[in-house]
């Protein structure tokens, strides 16, 4: 704990962590030294971990890198770090991140950006994006600031930023770990989920983490299997589908070379690699940024001056809500709450909410058929590209930062599991990940798979 607290002091200039945790951190690594003494270690006994600040934590201020939310210490600690603490872990801080997880960059957090401990080859001065929303998580996991982290995952938020970082990402079924706790994106699509760098840490977080949670109706109450007992599994006759659909116009070649390179290092585990179909792929970017929108303005409307965080005075009760929220949100959260406001307003309801939503089910048929048909997971790309630096994308367009998910969403949309793995460097020198996405609740096959690929 000591070594990884002076680690995390001496990268400050990283911007990985909002709020450092120093005392509560030797508080708990202390208890842990007296749990292995009297022999109770737990599964995590003393491993020091960083909580993205998106997790409520008790006594510590919570802040989902926003304005609003600024001072806002909550009195209850949510499932998913709670448990990482019940099996011994030790909190060191809250991890920065893209303002209420709105980003693939980390450039929207209203606490600054983070930057990547990874450099372009001959751009020693390039400050590289570690991705986003968890940048934090992903940025402090590869600098070696703590073991592993907690992140969530709406549409690529855990996936994208391992890829950037040489880190592995889990989003794991929606519904295996608890949302309790967790401040808001889009509920249908929100999942936690562990940075680490091994798919054996990978496994052995989300095996703490996961688990059926009463207070989350869409928690699943099924048992959780050993994840680490999956590692190093033979993949011997695996079927792994390779969608010709993410094949996309204008990929690079580069993405192509890591895609087909995974493609043989699963043939060399013995995997079967076959052709699939997965039709409805290209609606998936235009239906999540309707879907994922709608649900933010719905659950930002929480944030009205009373209840959490920041207040701005005004004449009446209206004019303290306006100007709250006016000065609270970062202008990615306002971009994104007047579409979701817009696509379910009376009028544009059925022509878009409703609509995506249907496409969104075909999306998630297309996966249906093809595990139907015998595909045991898919393997992608994880991400168009390798890290590009601050200022690099979406500074002039917020669609070209959103391309930065197509390969990622398609997977919150079916709330299936899927899996980032380092895949090696491009030329640029930084790091590529491959992705694979899994049948519901068999992270197993991806663990067993990943580590054949690692
Ligand atoms: N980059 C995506 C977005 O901005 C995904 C975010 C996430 O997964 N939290 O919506």
């Amino acid at each position: 704990t000591k070594a990884h607290l002076s680690a995390i002091e001496s990268a400050r200039i990283l911007n990985c962590f909002i709020t450092e945790t120093p005392e509560l951190a030797l508080k708990q690594a202390a208890a842990s030294d007296e749990r292995i003494a009297g022999g109770q270690a737990g599964p995590l006994e003393g491993l020091p971990l960083g909580v993205k600040d998106l997790y409520c934590t008790n006594g510590v201020r919570t802040t989902a890198a926003s304005r609003i939310l600024d001072d806002f210490t909550p009195t209850y600690e949510s499932t998913v770090s709670g448990n990482l603490i019940r099996d011994g872990a030790v909190t060191l801080g809250k991890l920065n991140l893209d303002e209420f997880a709105m980003g693939s960059s980390n450039e929207t957090s209203a606490f600054g950006p983070v930057i990547s401990p990874w450099k372009r080859k001959g751009d020693p001065g390039a400050k590289i994006v570690p991705g986003g929303s968890s940048g934090g998580s992903s940025a402090a996991v590869a600098a070696h600031l703590c073991l592993g982290a907690t992140a969530t995952d709406t549409g690529g938020s855990i996936r994208q930023p391992a890829a950037f970082t040489g880190t592995v990402g889990v989003k794991p079924t929606y519904g295996r770990c608890s949302r309790w706790g967790i401040v808001a994106f889009a509920s249908s699509l929100d999942q936690a989920g562990p940075i680490a760098r091994t798919v054996r840490d990978a496994a052995i977080l989300l095996r703490s983490m996961a688990g059926h949670d009463p207070k989350d109706t869409t928690s699943v109450d099924a048992p959780v299997p050993d994840y680490e007992k999956a590692i190093g599994a033979s993949v011997k006759g695996r079927r792994i589908g390779v969608p010709k659909e993410y094949r996309l116009d204008g990929l690079s070649a580069e993405i192509a070379g890591l895609w087909d390179q995974g493609v043989q290092w699963l043939k060399d585990a013995g995997a079967e690699i076959v052709e699939i179909s997965l039709p409805h792929t290209k609606y998936a970017l235009p239906t999540y940024y309707i879907i994922a929108p709608a649900e933010a303005s719905s659950n930002l409307a929480r944030y009205d001056g009373v209840r959490y965080g920041l207040r701005e005075p005004g004449r009446d009760i209206t004019d303290m809500y306006e100007k709250t929220r006016a000065k609270g949100f970062g202008p990615e959260v306002r971009r994104r709450i007047m579409i979701g406001t817009y696509v379910l307003s009376a009028g544009y309801y059925d022509a878009y909410y409703v609509r995506a939503q249907k496409v969104r089910s075909l999306i998630k048929r297309d996966f249906d058929e093809a595990f139907a048909a015998g595909v045991d997971a898919v393997l992608t790309p994880a991400t168009p590209s390798t890290a590009f630096a601050q200022g690099e994308q979406g500074s002039t367009d917020p669609v070209e930062m959103y391309l930065n998910d197509v390969f990622t969403v398609t997977v919150n949309m079916a709330g299936l599991p899927g899996i980032s793995v380092p895949g090696g460097l491009a030329a640029n020198g930084l790091p590529l990940g491959l992705q694979l996405i899994g049948r519901p609740f068999d992270e197993e096959t991806l663990f067993s798979l990943a580590s054949a690929i690692e």
